[in-house]
């Protein structure tokens, strides 16, 4: 086969053909088939292998090496055997769909601001642009619409092969130093560039570029961008994610993130009246309660801090010599032992070991959890503690 004369660079809007087996061999992932002309695209200039059918086995890779093109299948074939291949054409249109869109963007910002796209990646969900410089997201939003324009204006894109001597005057957009047969794609008003890749007759197929988020990235940024199916895909999730937001809160579709942030000013300061009353609470709880050598109160809900600010109070109003408290957290219950003239270490140590817990601290100061019901851990604390 001559150079970039396969039948996907001939039409790549081929999607079933027919071609004969010329060697077939044992590969990592089944069989390697090489055939006499083929529409599958082999993985290369970013643009991920076709996948598809030969009669009855599946294509689930196509690569190119030693300049030959290899055909993974799940079966053998004969050398001289006929076969009928198939493209798995919604995941083929979809990559003509993102390449074609991957240099639109690229070249309207090369045009603006002279960046190169240093970085590119096609993958199942999106596709990543590295440029070599910084701009803003308006700056983005900006080109976004003019690279949409280009796709309703709906222009034919030229596949040509210039001449040495052509390309010499040509301006175009390269990711590297190419010999050989150059194929330069023209997308009219957008961008020029070499390109082994696939690409949709005309920019209206791209139907939508939509570039999702900008980030610092090196010395430059990176874009992730949707186009075609993608963006719609994506616009159906966000949709659905926001209305639901929407019924949730009760607020109009393009008014959530203000009501959400209301609602969190809302918690907030349920937030802050609740800590208010339990302060209130522990201290008339501490104030009520009869001095006893040791004190086991259990406090639900309280959290880490609480509990702390609690034994402190039931300690400086001499309550207790020990305090014990725990209540129930996410997973299991937090204690916290407190005293200010007995060491508590060995009682922790031992709790732990008895009620399946974890934590530590100081002599005076021992927190964790356990796992038990309430009057478990009662009982236990009551025996480790009691006679201290
Ligand atoms: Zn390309």
């Amino acid at each position: 086969m001559d150079e970039m004369k396969e039948l996907f660079y001939r039409d790549p809007y081929c999607r079933e053909f027919d071609a004969v087996v010329t060697a077939c061999r044992p590969g990592k992932n089944g069989f390697e088939v090489s055939l006499d002309d083929t529409a599958f695209y082999p993985e290369g200039g970013g643009q991920p292998a076709d996948h598809g059918t030969l009669n009855d086995a599946v294509v689930s890779d196509v690569r190119k090496k030693e300049d030959v093109i290899w055909h993974t299948t799940d079966r053998e074939f004969a050398v001289g055997e006929k076969v009928h291949g198939v493209l798995d054409w919604q995941r083929r249109f979809d990559h003509m769909q993102q390449h074609t869109g991957e240099h639109m963007m690229p070249g309207i910002i090369h045009q603006h601001f002279g960046f190169e796209n240093v970085g590119f990646h096609l993958s199942e969900e999106n596709i990543l642009i590295d440029f070599d410089g910084v701009f803003t997201w308006e700056d983005l939003m900006a080109m976004e619409q003019e690279a949409n324009e280009a796709i309703w204006a709906n222009k034919p894109i030229q596949i040509s092969f210039p001449d040495a001597e052509e390309l010499k005057s040509l301006e175009y957009r390269s990711k590297k130093e190419l010999s050989g047969v150059v194929r330069i794609v023209t997308i009219p008003g957008c961008d020029v560039c070499a390109c082994c890749g696939t690409h949709v007759a005309r920019t209206g197929e791209v139907g939508m570029i939509k570039c999702v988020s900008l980030e610092k990235h090196k010395e430059g940024v990176r874009v992730t961008l949707l186009c075609g199916s993608r963006a719609l895909q994506d616009y159906r999730v966000q949709l659905r994610e926001n209305t639901a937001i929407s019924h949730l809160l009760s607020a109009k579709l393009f008014e959530t993130s203000a009501s959400v942030q209301s609602l969190q000013e809302h918690e907030a300061e349920l937030r802050r009246q609740l800590n208010d009353l339990r302060q209130k609470y522990f201290a008339l709880k501490a104030e009520s309660l009869t001095p006893a050598h040791l004190q086991i109160l259990q406090e639900d809900g309280a959290s880490g801090q609480e509990l702390k600010d609690f034994g402190n109070a039931l300690l400086s109003q001499n309550k207790a010599e020990i305090v014990a408290l725990f209540g129930r957290g996410a997973s299991g219950y937090t204690y916290l032992l407190m005293s200010n003239t007995v060491n508590l270490r060995d009682a922790g140590k031992a709790l732990n070991q008895r009620l399946n817990g974890r934590g530590g601290g100081k002599p005076e100061l021992i927190q964790g959890t356990v796992q038990g019901s309430p009057e478990e851990i009662r009982s236990t604390l009551q025996e480790l503690l009691g006679s201290l």
